[in-house]
């Protein structure tokens, strides 16, 4: 399978029914540890995307032209903390997929470039729990993944793997950045939504990339 232009548009479509159909549960995270919008902020905006592929006329050439449609898309219609830090991950990752199709290098460089927006915007370190502990992980999987001679769907997989375990792993931490960190030592005991719902939307990069 190839990660090409079609591949974006249905990474795209895929994250918005996996967010749509964990809604309820990201908002129960965030009702745990914040202010409980996580999910229904996050639903609206990939559906926001969707709309916005659909009305699109002029069909996409390059993998950033998908990535950069999701990313002002997010931007604008994605509430509080998460919007702004999915819009400059997607903004960066588009940045470096000015490309047709993705080898595993671009793939890396891809995940890289979404990890770098997240800590540009919100400037959180690894062990915060924060997404950073769901992309973080994804980014280190990626590049061994591509290292041992991966294709660029295997170093996906392994992404999608790293940022699943990352994910259930901030359930052990303490929040330090963000409506979380309000909490402290309390926060412990519950996994981070935005680490969640990024797990779902690199798990849904694997499920695109299977047709
Ligand atoms: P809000 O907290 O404004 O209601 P959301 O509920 O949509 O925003 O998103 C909360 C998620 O945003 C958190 O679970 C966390 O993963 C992420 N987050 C918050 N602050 C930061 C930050 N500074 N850096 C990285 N991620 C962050
Ligand atoms: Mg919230
Ligand atoms: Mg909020």
């Amino acid at each position: 399978m190839t990660l090409d232009v079609a591949w974006a548009q249905r990474w795209a479509r895929e994250s918005a029914a996996a967010i749509t159909a964990a809604r309820d549960e990201l908002v129960e995270l965030d009702r745990q540890i914040g202010d409980g919008d996580h999910g229904e902020n996050l639903k609206r905006g990939f559906q926001a995307v969707v709309a916005k592929l659909d009305s699109i006329d002029v069909a996409p050439e390059l993998v950033s032209d998908v990535l950069k449609t999701v990313a002002t898309t997010l931007m604008s219609s994605v509430g509080g903390a998460s919007g702004p830090l999915y819009g400059t991950a997607f903004l960066r990752a588009a940045k470096v997929s000015g490309l047709a199709t993705l080898d595993a290098h671009a793939v890396v460089a891809l995940l890289e470039g979404a990890l770098e927006g997240i800590t540009a915007r919100g400037k959180a370190a690894p062990g915060e729990k924060t997404m950073v502990d769901a992309w973080g992980p994804a980014v280190d999987a990626a590049v061994a993944a591509a290292d041992a001679g991966a294709t660029p769907v295997e170093v996906l997989e392994a992404a999608a793997r790293a940022a699943s375990a990352g994910a259930t792993q901030t359930t052990g931490l303490v929040a330090t950045k963000g409506r979380a960190s309000y909490l402290g030592e309390r926060s412990i005991g519950h996994e981070d939504p935005g680490a969640a719902s990024s797990a779902l939307i690199l798990q849904a990069a694997v499920t695109a990339a299977r047709g």
